[in-house]
């Protein structure tokens, strides 16, 4: 028998050691699974492994793409995903079934998980040095200037624009959407139409956010497979960025299941009420973040067989610190060209609703975006009972 080595890739997402070991498990689910055609095993364990190797493009990536590998090989026969599929014609309707074949096929795979922010693991092997865990300074994502983390909340001045720098192609330069101040100004505006008192920041890596709460997969939570549009509202506070708010709609029927106030870890620095939507956190109205996740991760809400529907939702993901698989983003499934598109474009575009308008609202843009899905994939938004 040969001896079962991984193929030889220009770059290699693991070491020799980590492919050689996956190579034998892959091996020996084949070996029990297929005990007729023994002698193909060998070839088939390189092959699979070399498949995986191929697409990873990191260490986490090929760990993952193992995992899910042999986590469908040792199924039975594989996973019967076909519908029974006749196509109710009469009414115009879809039933349940159809519906879940074409949102799984639209399933984000992991490499665009990966690609888009999302983290696939709950413990990262990152060095713990002080750039991991976010330094003791931070730029602020307003007005670039440097500052001291544990000086947040001492009064300063900010001064920013609140739309992204944009070029007009009337003038020929470069200006602000917000107030019109070109690059060029030498006025005070150039510097920015707003001013605040606090700088802000978002933490931006695994470690960083994980040390104010901690990543929870879905994996172990049970339930029934449900299908769920999520939208987050985020303020931020002395801790850089946080939940104020989380809402959940079902898929099905378009109904309201979840709409709190969640009550942030830091101090406020600022609610973002112009596109939160969230003017005051009162204590007696609003729940903690431990009592959100709470209620949120379980059977009847988030569980391991849940699809969960959102735009640019890995942003929605990281505050809420959940780890899970079975995403679609529209930000990512529909872009603009080359960038992602907004939820409010998006929208107007495909069903023409004007949302956003004002102030956002969560519970607006998670139906907008599973109305946007819906109408991308030919499923009809107005159904609400369904076979
Ligand atoms: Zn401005
Ligand atoms: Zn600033």
């Amino acid at each position: 028998m040969p001896p079962l080595r991984p193929i030889d890739l220009k770059s290699q997402p693991a070491p020799y050691q980590v492919r050689y070991k996956v190579i034998q498990k892959i091996h020996a689910v084949l070996k029990k699974s297929s005990a007729s055609r023994l002698s193909n095993c060998d070839r088939k364990a390189v092959e699979l492994e070399g498949e995986v190797a191929k697409k990873s493009s990191s260490g986490q990536s090929y760990r993952f793409n193992a995992s899910v590998l042999l986590r469908d090989l040792s199924r039975p026969n594989g996973r019967s995903t076909k519908a029974n599929g006749k196509i109710n014609e009469a009414s115009g309707t879809l039933l349940k079934t159809q519906v879940l074949e074409k949102l799984t096929a639209v399933l984000l795979p992991v490499e665009k998980l990966l690609e888009n922010g999302y983290f696939l693991t709950t413990t990262l092997e990152v060095d713990s040095d002080d750039d991991a865990k976010g330094g003791v300074h931070k730029v602020c994502i307003r007005c670039n200037t440097k500052f001291r983390k544990d000086q947040i909340m001492k009064p300063t001045t900010c001064r920013y624009h609140i739309q992204k720098r944009r070029y007009n192609r009337n003038t020929k330069v470069a200006e602000y959407p917000c107030c019109g101040e070109t690059t060029s100004s030498s006025s005070l505006l150039g510097l920015g139409c707003k001013t605040m008192s606090h700088h802000v920041f978002r933490p931006e890596t695994f470690q960083e956010m994980s040390q104010i709460s901690r990543f929870m997969t879905t994996d172990l939570i049970e339930g029934e497979s449900n299908v769920l549009a999520l939208d987050c509202e985020m303020a931020f506070t002395s801790m850089g960025y946080e939940l104020i708010r989380l809402t959940i709609v079902d898929f099905f029927t378009s109904k309201v299941l979840f709409d709190e106030i969640v009550q942030p870890f830091g101090e406020i620095v600022d609610l973002n009420t112009e596109f939160s939507g969230v003017h005051l956190i009162e204590k007696n109205k609003s729940l903690s973040f431990e009592e959100t996740m709470t209620r949120v991760l379980s059977k009847n809400l988030i569980n391991r067989n849940s699809i969960l529907i959102g735009h640019g939702m890995e942003n929605d993901l990281n505050v809420l610190r959940i780890v899970h698989r079975r995403i679609i983003d529209t930000a990512v499934l529909y872009p603009h060209g080359k960038f992602k598109s907004s939820l409010k474009n998006l929208a107007f575009e495909t069903i023409s609703r004007r949302i956003q308008s004002g102030e956002h609202d969560s519970s607006e843009d998670a139906i907008a975006t599973m109305d946007v899905l819906k109408f991308k994939l030919g499923i009809p938004i107005n159904q609400k009972t369904w076979n």
